[in-house]
């Protein structure tokens, strides 16, 4: 679904990846751990196609990315949602306009219909009822939940979250671990997750992919990595 082939990212001549290989199954969690800095955002910001890498491939869904002007990544785009580290919710619109965003933008569905998709999926989240709230009376957890909600609305085939239980209680944690691998199992997304929440890590992942200096120094399941000297 996902691979990255001998990608080296620079800012500014200054270079942040070095030749990454990674590639994600489809219907894989794929967990990116490892230190502040070493480059895991950027990572993400590779594959939804934000960022161009200085050399090297990017292929998803089959297609390789890193050439494709914006019209035609906007088409790659469609089947991707993202979980934002800050939720990067819409302060002025109402959870539930800001679950249907995506499906008016990018789609022609009737109003009734996004409202009964925008349903269905804050149900999935366990927030049934709450499309007229506004963001700022949402607790964190609930944050993050709005903004999962928004990501997998339009039944995407990738989801790529950046340090999703980041700022939460372990409670609240927990059960957006549990999201993220009920997302997996009913929708049949494939996942990239990025975080330094080890316990996450080990809870949600298939493969573990390892971040230091600039590069992937070990790919592994949860239990490879558990017993690795790094
Ligand atoms: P992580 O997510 O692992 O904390 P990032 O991918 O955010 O790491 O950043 C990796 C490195 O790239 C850091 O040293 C950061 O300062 C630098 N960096 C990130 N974004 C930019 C940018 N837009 N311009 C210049 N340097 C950047």
């Amino acid at each position: 679904m996902i691979e990255l082939k001998n990608v080296f990212m620079s800012y500014n001549e200054r270079c942040i990846l070095s030749d990454i290989n990674l590639k994600v199954e489809s219907g894989e969690i794929m967990v990116v751990i490892g230190p502040s800095g070493a480059g895991k955002s950027t990572l993400l910001r590779l594959i939804i196609g934000l960022l161009k890498p200085t050399s090297g491939e990017i292929w998803v869904e089959g297609r390789e990315i890193s050439g494709m002007d914006e019209d035609t990544l906007n088409v790659i785009r469609r089947n991707m949602g993202m979980v934002f580290q800050y939720s990067a919710l819409f302060d002025s619109m109402t959870v539930g306009e800001n679950v249907a965003f995506g499906l008016r933008q990018h789609t022609k569905m009737d109003e009734q219909h996004i409202l009964s998709v925008v349903r269905r999926t804050l149900r999935m989240v366990g927030l049934m009822g709450k499309e007229n709230i506004m963001p700022n009376e949402l607790s964190g957890g609930m944050k993050k939940r709005v903004s999962l909600a928004r990501a997998i609305a339009l039944n995407p085939k990738i989801v790529l979250y950046d340090e999703p239980t980041s700022g939460l209680d372990p409670i609240m944690s927990s059960t957006i671990n549990r999201l993220i691998m009920s997302t997996r199992r009913i929708l049949g997304v494939t996942a990239v997750v990025v975080t330094h929440d080890m316990d996450s890590a080990f809870t949600i992942a298939d493969h573990i992919a390892m971040m230091y200096d600039k590069k992937i120094i070990e790919i592994g399941t949860p239990d490879e990595i558990r017993n690795s000297p790094n």
